[in-house]
């Protein structure tokens, strides 16, 4: 239970470093320089404006000196980082060799964190940044290949399905499917390998389309009916990433 409670601390505040790592991205600054500041009055934030998720409730999503509103995208991002700690502790080590299992958790967590930044600044600025894709690309090749992965099979996930969002976006000169969702495809095979990237790409044409439909009927105001497509294809990726066995073998059994 206490190592829940700490995974829960750390994946909150490791979340809310996930948010100034987005919000640096987009102003185009360095990661670790400067201070955190208000985006409204720019007033230096102290310590108790930035503990994860409590802030936000004591402030009532407020900045305490200008009384700006903050964005949900704080306790959301923490929330949700915590969350996904919890559930790759349960998934990868609770009674299992600690020693051993420990490298997959580690993993786990440091693709999580690529994907939710992926998903985050697709989801608000409609773009996937190379830096971060690329990154993410080269550092899951290396982490799969150190955990046992087989170069080839990451490889040929990745060509397969970068080529798949490639021959799309050229037929269509770039309206069905954005450039960055190219990288993204890499990203997806360099960390689900081959055949579990199909899964992920299945699940995710999947959400889209429900979600798509929801949006549709709802038509929440201010929302566009369309959402950008790495907004599918980073859930689908952290899923397959978990149940994907569990997944296939359904999907299979099913006929
Ligand atoms: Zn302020």
């Amino acid at each position: 239970m206490l190592t829940v409670l700490l995974l829960a601390v750390l994946g909150l505040i490791i979340g809310s470093f996930l948010n100034v790592v987005i919000l640096r991205l987009k102003a185009g600054e360095q990661f670790v320089k400067g201070r955190s500041k208000c985006l409204n009055c720019s007033h230096n934030l102290g310590f108790w404006d930035l503990i994860p998720l409590f802030s936000f409730i004591f402030l009532k999503a407020k900045c305490r000196y200008c009384k700006a509103k903050i964005s949900w995208q704080y306790p959301l991002v923490e929330l949700a980082t915590g969350i996904l700690f919890i559930i790759g502790y349960y998934h990868f080590l609770l009674g299992n060799n600690l020693i051993t299992q420990l490298p997959y958790y580690l993993v786990y967590l440091i693709f999580t964190c690529f994907l939710i930044v992926i998903f985050v600044y697709d989801f608000k600025y409609y773009l996937i940044l190379d830096k971060v894709s690329l990154t993410a690309f080269a550092l899951a090749m290396v982490l799969n290949i150190y955990l046992g992965k087989s170069w080839q099979g990451l490889l040929l996930a990745s060509l397969v399905v970068g080529g798949f969002f490639l021959f799309q976006f050229l037929i269509s000169k770039g309206t069905w499917i954005g450039g960055g969702d190219i990288r993204l495809g890499l990203v997806m095979g360099a960390m689900l390998g081959w055949p579990h990237v199909l899964a992920a790409l299945f699940l995710a044409y999947i959400l889209g389309a429900v979600v798509g439909l929801i949006l549709l009927i709802v038509k929440i105001k201010g929302w566009k009916s369309q959402l950008p497509f790495g907004t599918f294809l980073t859930p689908a990726t952290l899923i397959v990433y978990l149940w994907g066995n569990n997944l296939i073998n359904w999907y299979f059994n099913l006929f």
